[in-house]
């Protein structure tokens, strides 16, 4: 029987850990497919405080790791396949294991969003990237297309221009959400380029990619538009769908927390992109695992007194 069982290793689940083993709970984290999951694809992190200077994600989130391990956090690399919240204590299964847990921090974060395109599943991985830093330097002294107008399109097409000789910003509207300061870097870098009003419609290639159809939204003008690459930074969807039907959530998938991150199943709380749809930092989703972590630590002191029967209907 586990304490607390963290699902999922980025930022949240990753401090979540580090809380949780300080507060002497032995927790096992249920890493997923990555140790980082999306800073580890991030090629440099800024604004982590504590950092004066640039640090690679995955190194972060190596360093997170082992600061959680030093205070007793267990790590197993394996996927969680099943869940069952509707009996305590909670049932865990992964490919390998099934575990009981009296606590569960769900930590299962965000998937970059698909453009859903014909082309976009032939060509992915041979052209086709969400993530600049696994493939940007595949494409040294080519032509690359970034779509998207937030914050990830404007910081990886970026990161893109060390490689690329140049990288057109392909955006749905004429405004951008990127924050000021990346648009501006943007503008004054001479390898990029905007097409705005402007969308994918098809991307094309003979085994690899050679260029994309797009369509000004505007006008209905239609064109083909030769590049090598094909970058996707058009948001993320919440990695929920095994708690369908087990945890309230709204209506695009994120978990319902309330203000103190439990979720509506007492004893499961959850951290970081998995409920928050807004901040979406690494440093906000430490912030939430930090939270969550304490707040399980509480849920588990209360369990020894009063039992788990009695703290579910207090929490009705
Ligand atoms: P985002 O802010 O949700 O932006 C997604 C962009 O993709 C929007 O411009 C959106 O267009 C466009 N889009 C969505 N669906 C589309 C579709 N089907 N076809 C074409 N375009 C589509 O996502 P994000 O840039 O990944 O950022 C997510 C969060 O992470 C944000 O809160 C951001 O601040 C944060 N972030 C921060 C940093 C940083 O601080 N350095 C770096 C990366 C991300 P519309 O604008 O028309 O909706």
């Amino acid at each position: 029987m586990e304490n607390l069982i963290i699902l999922g290793a980025g930022p949240a689940g990753l401090t979540a850990a580090l809380y949780a083993a300080r507060a002497n709970l032995s927790p096992l984290v249920i890493t997923g497919n990555s140790v980082g999951g999306q800073i580890a694809t991030t090629d440099v992190v800024e604004n982590f405080p504590g950092f004066p200077e640039p640090i690679g994600g995955a190194e972060l989130a190596e360093r997170m790791k082992q600061q959680a391990e030093r205070f007793g956090a267990r790590f197993e690399f394996d996927e969680a396949i099943e869940v069952d919240f509707r009996r305590h204590p909670f049932r865990v299964r992964t490919y390998g294991e099934e575990y009981e847990a009296k606590a569960v921090i769900v930590a299962t974060g965000a998937t970059p969003r698909r453009l859903n395109v014909p082309g976009e599943q032939e060509f992915w991985g041979r052209g086709v990237s969400v993530c600049a830093t696994c493939d940007g330097f595949f494409f040294m002294d080519k032509e690359v297309v970034v779509v998207g107008g937030g914050d990830s399109a404007f910081q990886e097409g970026l990161f893109l221009t060390r490689y690329a000789r140049k990288v057109t910003i392909i955006h749905r509207r004429d405004q951008f959400r990127a924050q000021p300061i990346l648009q501006e870097r943007a503008r004054n870098n001479p390898k990029i380029a905007f097409l705005t009003n402007t969308i994918v419609t098809t991307i094309l290639g003979d085994g690899k990619v050679r260029g994309v159809r797009l369509r000004n939204v505007k006008t209905g003008e239609e064109w083909e538009f030769p590049t090598d690459g094909v970058f996707i930074f058009i948001g993320y969807e919440p990695n929920t769908t095994l708690f369908r039907g087990q945890l309230e959530m709204d209506e695009a998938g994120y978990i319902k927390v309330n203000e103190r991150l439990h979720t509506s199943v007492p004893g499961v709380f959850a951290a970081g992109e998995v409920h928050d749809r807004w901040f979406r930092q690494a440093i906000t989703s430490a912030g939430f695992g930090a939270m969550a972590a304490m707040e399980a630590e509480k849920f588990l002191a209360e369990l020894e007194h009063r039992g788990y029967p009695a703290l579910a209907s207090a929490a009705e």
